[in-house]
């Protein structure tokens, strides 16, 4: 099983092909390690090959060769669930399904409790939106989260990684911009996930990438640059 707390990250010499491309692999040997609690930026052109590496960490593939280990223990070695409920990944664009809000916080873990999931809220500067909702947690969303805004969904989808307390983060920052207020909000949202998680932040945004203990380059799918932040 997968460890508890920050997780470490070691990749050790992973390649990855997408069935049937041809030519060089999307990835190539790539090779590091982040301790627990480390924050990565990870930085690269379009089609660098940034979000195949978060879609192997989470097993939506597996690399042709080499292995990936999360808190020491090989991935393949662990259950998908398992793995799933470790590794967060917050993108541009939440998923809600329909359903309450409550369940689409907390994705039906009863432990949570509803008293947790208002201070959640509150923290990310959704307390006015909580308080408008006319049934609270047991309002229905639709799919697809018709009825919120952009914003709101961001900060939805923070929320759900805060109540799961993941061992380690993957943010794929949103490149397009929000409002002022969301942006602000998201930014301490941000801030606040980094203490004390093993984050890997596809970044966009040069505000993140100083928040960055080590930074990591791609380019064609290979390691053009590695490094601690203060050294590049
Ligand atoms: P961006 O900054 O635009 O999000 P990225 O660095 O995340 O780019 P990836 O999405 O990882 O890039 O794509 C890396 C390469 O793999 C690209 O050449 C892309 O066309 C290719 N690719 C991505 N997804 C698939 C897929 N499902 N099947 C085949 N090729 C894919
Ligand atoms: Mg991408």
């Amino acid at each position: 099983p997968i460890g508890s707390g920050p997780l470490s990250v070691e990749l050790s010499d992973v390649s990855f092909s997408y069935e049937g491309a041809e030519g060089k692999p999307t990835l190539r040997q790539l090779d590091f390690r982040l301790a627990p609690g480390e924050v990565l930026g990870l930085l690269g052109r379009t089609g660098s090959g940034k979000s195949t590496l978060a879609r192997l960490l989470l097993r939506f593939y597996d690399p042709q060769q080499g292995a990936i280990r999360l808190g020491g223990t090989d991935i393949r070695d662990a259950k998908v669930s398992e793995l799933r409920s470790r590794v967060a990944m917050v993108t541009q664009s939440i998923e809600i399904m329909e359903g309450t809000v409550r369940d689409n916080l907390t994705f039906y873990d009863e432990q949570i409790s509803d008293a947790r999931i208002a201070e959640v809220l509150d923290d990310l500067g959704l307390g006015s939106w909580y308080a408008s909702l006319p049934q609270g947690l047991d309002t229905m969303l639709a799919s697809g989260g018709g009825g919120l805004s952009a914003g709101e969904a961001q900060l939805l989808a923070f929320a759900r990684v805060f109540l799961s307390d993941p061992g380690l983060i993957i943010m794929d920052e949103a490149s397009s911009r929000l409002d002022p207020l969301t942006e602000q909000r998201i930014e301490r949202a941000t801030q606040k996930l980094l203490e004390a998680r093993t984050c890997i932040i596809i970044a966009h945004r040069l505000a993140t990438v100083q928040r960055a203990d080590r930074i990591l380059v791609l380019e064609d799918g290979e390691i053009v640059e590695e490094g601690l932040r203060a050294a590049l």
